[in-house]
């Protein structure tokens, strides 16, 4: 890795950060005549810029110090975050592969940033050394790899190998890892110093309209995430919804488990499906598939109420299934054995 300070844009490096009345004064008292916030009402106060009491929690969860811990406004901040830290717009340039989650195409752009995409091989898996040959390039800041991947729905292998020989930021997305069996990349944390992983409570923790993204990271990293972030960037309310759901450690395994349980119980039926060509293997709580013609069995679901997400223009013929509850499967499943071309 290159030194940290050089990887991060000199403005963001040289940057003094608001300081907000609730992060200057944060103790006991009993009078806060600091934030002009209104005195009267439930919702009146500023919440915890630095969202303590959720870090906490997580924190036991994950086996994570809280200094380690950024909460954002669902992942998409992190990943915006990653560009606006590191890459000069205009000036540096990503890496990421392709197929792979769009919002790394939108965010590049919106920070001016080139973003080189590595082709995935036919299973899926990435070619490190195409990807490595970009690792003279000093402006190739930011590497941004997502496992398991959406849309495709596998674990990468062998990211050691990438994550110890890539010279700049390593961004690994891992929305969909609970779903995965294997253990996250946040227990490598200090082994490798540019290493972010970015986790959400949108997927497995059923949280998706509390918008909590998750960063792990060096303290160093994490520093530079603080200072870039809008002040109150987490709401109250989201705070505690998150660290209630949280809290609730069983409902979080039993519905994993149905979840996982029903991606194995579709998938044997969709492979049988005459209309399906193939299923791919998922590590996550979605299914790829293969049809003849993605963009007529996307519109005939549609017809009968069932929305998917047609992938043809990413993957031939490609279309995407999240595994519902037992019922909407069904309906899935019935509706996809009746359809014919
Ligand atoms: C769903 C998803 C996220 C989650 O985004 P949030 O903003 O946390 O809801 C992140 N990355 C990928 C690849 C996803 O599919």
């Amino acid at each position: 890795m290159r030194s940290l300070s050089s990887l991060v844009r000199p403005n963001i490096l040289s940057l003094a950060p608001y300081s907000s009345a609730r992060s200057e004064y944060s103790g006991k008292g009993s009078v806060f005549l600091d934030a002009n916030e209104n005195p009267f009402g439930v919702y009146n106060r500023y919440p915890d810029p630095m969202q303590k009491a959720l870090k906490e929690e997580l924190s036991g969860i994950k086996n994570v110090s809280p200094e380690n811990i950024f909460i954002g406004n669902g992942s998409d901040e992190v990943i915006d975050l990653c560009y606006r830290i590191f890459c000069r717009p205009g000036i540096d340039n990503a890496i990421s592969i392709t197929p792979s989650y769009g919002m790394y195409d939108v965010s590049a752009a919106i920070n001016d940033t080139d973003l080189i995409k590595i082709p995935l091989d036919q299973n899926f898996q990435l070619d490190a050394d195409m990807l490595l040959q970009y690792n003279n390039d000093d402006k190739a800041k930011l590497l941004v790899l997502c496992s398991p991947n959406n849309p495709t729905g596998n674990l990468l292998k062998n990211l050691d190998d990438v994550i110890k020989n890539f010279k700049g930021i390593v961004l690994v997305d891992e929305a969909y890892i609970d779903f995965s069996g294997t253990p996250s990349y946040i227990d490598k944390l200090s082994l490798y110093p540019n290493l972010i992983v970015a986790q959400t409570l949108s997927k497995a923790y059923g949280m998706a309209a509390a918008r909590i993204g998750i960063a792990y990271a060096s303290i160093e990293i994490i520093n530079l995430f603080n200072k870039v972030k809008p002040p109150y960037n987490v709401s109250a309310l989201n705070q505690l919804a998150a660290i209630t759901s949280l809290k609730e450690k069983e409902e979080y395994e039993n519905q994993k488990q149905l979840l996982l349980t029903e991606r194995k119980r579709v998938t044997e039926i969709l492979i049988n499906a005459p209309s399906v060509k193939k299923v791919y293997p998922s590590d996550a709580n979605f299914l790829l598939i293969k049809v003849d013609d993605a963009n007529s069995l996307y519109k005939y679901l549609l017809d009968t109420g069932i929305i998917t997400r047609n992938r043809n223009t990413q993957i031939p013929n490609c279309v995407r299934i999240t595994i519902g509850s037992p019922s909407e499967n069904d309906a899935l499943l019935n509706a996809i054995l009746q359809f014919s071309i």
